[in-house]
């Protein structure tokens, strides 16, 4: 019997358990955290698949394209079958409006579709003179509460293991299980000492506008991006912030900032604010380690540090550190639990 311990319950650790489950069907895999559902980053995220595959420093182009390949072969599938109720997929219609031109993302590639417009269909968008270019994009968002939930029944269903807590070391986990995955974000800095990852503070501002049904990205850091419920609208990128304190000027310029480039949002119901702070790490974290503890070796795979792509590029990432536990299992023989 193997026993598999993932710590954290954000999109990363969920989808690492539900993966794991997957792989090791006799296997007992616990889940522990001391934050769950909405008291996650995970919750609050727009959820759009756009991953920024050229600004990842430190993982190669090959293993990003990889990563976000697995992860759209699975999100494309919940989207477009009858599973789009409950997992939170939505095939979603939007605009990517630039000032400078860019380099073609390798995302694509991979999207339902991906098009550059020509300035003349900027104009009769009536779309703000600053913005020069624009793509137009097929891809899916993910209602973040659906999903997560979704990842949780998966998870619970299979037999899975929920326990609360904040683990203070990893002595706490020393001969208790074979294999420690480690999704704890920003945690990560306390639980093992990483000073790579920071936190990207970010700040939404949650309203109802259901007329408005393209999602719109800038950028100028601007953003509407509709979901089945509400709308979010931002945002900011500010590195090694860790207020978690919604700040009435940002919510002024996000809210000038967005009804700037898509004036149709004026009368949009405000909802509420939200804060949220990207686990960032160049590069994101999914390697293997086997950890000198004082009671002996523990064996632990990493997935943290996914920054502003840890939605679009969980699933698959999740899927790469369950090959690492396979290895590490066979590999490495445990301790007697
Ligand atoms: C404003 C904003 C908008 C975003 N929009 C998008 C988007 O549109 N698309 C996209 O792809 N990404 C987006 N992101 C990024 C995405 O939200 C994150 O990359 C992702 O949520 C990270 O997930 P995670 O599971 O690593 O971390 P988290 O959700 O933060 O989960 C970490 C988990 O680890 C646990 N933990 C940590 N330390 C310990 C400990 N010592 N003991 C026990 N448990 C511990 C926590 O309790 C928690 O359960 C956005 C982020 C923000 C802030």
């Amino acid at each position: 019997m193997v026993h598999i311990t993932v710590i954290g319950a954000g999109v990363v650790g969920l989808s690492s358990a539900v993966s794991i489950q997957r792989a090791f069907p006799g296997a007992t895999v616990k889940v522990v955290a001391d934050k769950f559902y909405d008291e996650t980053t995970s919750i609050g995220a727009g959820g759009i698949f756009l991953p920024t595959l050229k600004n990842i420093p430190g993982v190669p182009f090959e293993t990003l394209k990889r990563w976000s390949e697995t992860s759209w072969k699975a999100y494309s599938r919940m989207a477009t079958t009858d599973l789009a109720s409950t997992t939170g997929h939505t095939v979603s219609h939007g605009y990517l409006f630039h000032t400078t031109k860019t380099e073609i993302p390798l995302y694509a590639n991979i999207v339902f579709s991906f098009r550059e417009m020509l300035t003349e269909e900027l104009t009769r968008l009536g779309v703000d003179t600053r913005f020069k270019y624009g793509y137009e994009i097929t891809t899916i968002i993910t209602n973040m509460r659906k999903y997560l939930s979704w990842l949780m029944t998966q998870f619970t269903e299979n037999g899975g293991v929920v326990e609360k807590r904040k683990i203070g070391s990893l002595s706490e986990l020393y001969g208790h299980c074979d294999v420690v995955v480690n999704c704890s974000g920003l945690g990560s800095r306390q639980l093992f000492g990483d000073q790579l990852i920071y936190p990207v503070h970010g700040q939404l501002i949650k309203v109802e506008a259901p007329w408005v049904r393209d999602w719109i990205y800038t950028d100028t850091m601007a953003h509407i991006l509709p979901s089945d419920d509400f709308t979010v609208i931002g945002g900011v990128k500010d590195k090694d912030n860790w207020s978690m304190t919604p700040d009435s000027s940002v919510r002024q310029d996000i809210m000038d900032k967005c009804l700037q480039v898509w004036p149709a949002l004026k009368g949009a119901k405000v909802i509420g604010d939200w804060v949220g702070l990207r686990p960032m790490r160049n590069p994101v974290r999914l390697e293997k380690e086997v950890v000198r503890l004082p009671e002996g070796m523990l064996k632990v795979v990493h997935n943290y540090g996914h920054g502003s792509n840890g939605i679009a590029l969980s699933w698959g990432t999740a899927v790469e550190a369950t090959d690492m536990v396979k290895d590490l299992i066979s590999t490495i023989p445990s301790p007697k639990l």
